[in-house]
């Protein structure tokens, strides 16, 4: 039998929005992934200010709710230390040694990987599936691809996934101006927002 894959969405979430939902669900299909782990960062070393991780998680929950591949693994979020995300495979790998990892991420996440804390090392545990955010990003993106797979071969593949080019901060920004999100968010996830009137003092921003 095949070896169990699974896919890993690491991300802020501040707050998960559909481009996040959308290139989990084509990395699950394009590569045949049996479940994608929804992994909130705890204390991202590159952002200061977050909305407290137990709003983002609950977010995270009710935008995953419907999809029965997708679950929430609050392991980050839980850990007092810093989370970098060689560590974090590390320890996934070491609970699942017979499992496939694949890692999922943005295309500015794509060019900021060299500056990842050991990207040896993370590429050592699972394979790299990276979406393009921006339309004429297009071909910068696959030329980062063939860059990355000439230094570390056969570890990066592009997703063949709609570009939707909403960002977290797009929606902070929105929320503090009174603007729709309607649509860009699943709709718990909008009315979780409002509930709780998160991101009105422009937290974050
Ligand atoms: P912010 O606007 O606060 O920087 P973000 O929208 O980039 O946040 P993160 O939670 O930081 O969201 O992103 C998690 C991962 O999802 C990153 O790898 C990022 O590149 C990717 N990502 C986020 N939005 C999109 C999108 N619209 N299309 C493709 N990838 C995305």
């Amino acid at each position: 039998m095949d070896a169990k894959k699974i896919g890993i969405m690491g991300g802020t979430f501040d707050p998960i929005h559909n481009g996040h939902l959308v290139i989990a669900e084509t990395a699950r299909e394009q590569f045949r992934l049996q479940e994608i782990l929804f992994l909130p960062s705890g204390h991202p070393p590159h952002k200061e200010h977050t909305m407290p991780a137990s709003h983002r998680c609950s977010m995270v929950s009710l935008a995953i709710a419907g999809n029965p591949f997708f679950t929430l693994d609050r392991r980050e979020v839980e850990s007092s230390d810093i989370s970098y995300t060689y560590v974090t495979l590390q320890n996934l790998k070491k609970e699942l040694p017979q499992t496939e990892l694949f890692f999922i991420l943005g295309a500015d996440s794509l060019f900021d990987f060299q500056s990842w804390r050991k990207p040896e090392e993370i590429l050592t545990y699972c394979s790299i599936l990276a979406a393009y955010r921006k339309h004429e990003q297009q071909d910068r993106f696959f030329q980062q691809i063939d860059l990355l797979n000439r230094k570390y071969p056969g570890k990066f593949f592009p997703l063949d996934t709609p570009s939707l080019e909403v960002s977290s901060q797009d929606i902070r920004n929105r929320v503090q101006h009174g603007r729709s999100i309607r649509y860009l968010v699943p709709e718990e996830v909008g009315a979780y927002i409002r509930a709780h009137h998160l991101y009105q003092g422009g937290i974050g921003i």
